[in-house]
């Protein structure tokens, strides 16, 4: 089997190359992100390996159809960068369901501390010997209340680190877990109570910019709002707004509506011009990184392993579990 991996990093390579020649799998590591100009480097290939800002739209599978590509190799668990209609009967759209929710969960709560007790500006101030901590002010956690939004493996774990800091927990889900030691409630009522609020819920036609104006207006003043799920759940421009009415204490985004033009590249030379990006990144009560919630040893082992074990399955014929539909397609 012969996988044109593309939006490849060296350290892709570290996990993927090894455990490729193990497997018998040739791995064609391309730097290009997919999209209808690139997806032709995969002509020969029997599948390709995406990854978060790749886009598998209709047009690119049209193409790897023609081509007689056999699956699109999800390395990531959000699929909302493929267009699995135009996909279903034609190609295999397989993922890697979860791989580390602890990973994600611990950078949330780390964008939490952060933010709140404004360590990322007490680093600036140290390393240029300001040893003043005027505004560095913050809140105490215990006893506020965390409004968690998507109760699926990443949120759950999430609430248990909260649960550790003493907080009280709002969610909010449209599967509620009756498993779970939680109070569910509306939306309305998450947004009035919480001091913060943290999204967990994948982006769908449903919840794209569940994060809008008219749900900013709802949350309390001083808020603390935490993203590390997908950009498109919040509306940029009514977070930018708000943020300039001083609506909120403070913002953590790992992820953002735009980040394909700049997350995970170098972009350090270059005179960015998007205003978002510029606002995002000069505001001091707002952490914007460059979707690295994932990016732990174990995750990435994990994720290796699970998207080649998916390439296996599907060259022996075998019905794995991580496919996103039930597909009857070409062998
Ligand atoms: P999951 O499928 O285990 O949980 C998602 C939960 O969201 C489910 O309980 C589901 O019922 C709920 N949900 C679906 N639609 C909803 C809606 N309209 N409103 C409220 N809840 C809704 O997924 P997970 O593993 O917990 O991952 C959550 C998301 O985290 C992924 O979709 C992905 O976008 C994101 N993620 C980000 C990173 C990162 O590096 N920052 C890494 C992995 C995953």
């Amino acid at each position: 089997m012969k996988i044109a991996f593309y939006d490849t990093k060296s350290y892709d390579r570290i996990w993927f190359e090894p455990l490729a020649k193990e497997k018998g799998i040739e791995i064609r590591f391309l730097e290009a992100k997919l999209n209808k100009d690139t997806v032709r480097l995969s002509k020969d290939c029997d599948a390709v390996c995406i990854f978060v800002n790749d886009s598998a739209d209709k047009d690119v599978i049209k193409a790897l159809d023609q081509y007689g590509t056999r699956a699109i190799l999800l390395r990531c668990a959000g699929y909302n960068n493929v267009d699995i209609q135009a996909a279903k009967n034609k190609i295999h759209v397989l993922r890697v369901p979860s791989y580390s929710p602890e990973a994600v969960a611990e950078y949330t709560i780390g964008l939490l501390l952060t933010i709140n007790r404004k360590i990322h500006r007490a680093y600036n101030r140290t390393r240029e010997f300001n040893f003043s901590i005027h505004g560095l002010m913050g809140i105490d956690l215990k006893g506020k209340t965390a409004g968690v939004i998507g109760t699926g493996r990443i949120g759950q774990m999430t609430m248990d680190i909260l649960k550790g800091l003493k907080m009280n927990i709002l969610a909010y889900d449209v599967y509620p877990n009756p498993n779970l030691d939680v109070r569910y409630v509306e939306l309305t009522e998450l947004f009035e109570k919480s001091d913060v609020i943290t999204l967990h819920c994948p982006l769908t036609r449903e919840t794209k910019y569940i994060i809008d104006k008219k749900a900013i207006k709802r949350m309390k003043e001083g808020v603390i709002l935490l993203n590390t799920s997908r950009g498109g759940l919040i509306q940029t421009k009514d977070l930018i707004e708000a943020l300039e009415q001083g609506k909120f204490a403070g913002v953590g985004l790992d992820v953002f509506e735009e980040e394909e033009e700049f997350f995970f590249e170098d972009c350090s030379d270059q005179i960015i011009t998007k205003d978002a990006v510029i606002k995002l990144t000069s505001y001091p009560n707002v952490i914007l990184t460059s979707h690295q919630g994932f990016f732990t040893q174990e995750a990435m082992k994990q994720i290796a392993e699970v998207t080649l074990q998916n390439a296996q399955d599907l060259m022996e014929n075998r019905k794995g579990e991580n496919g996103l539909y039930d597909n009857e397609i070409r062998e």
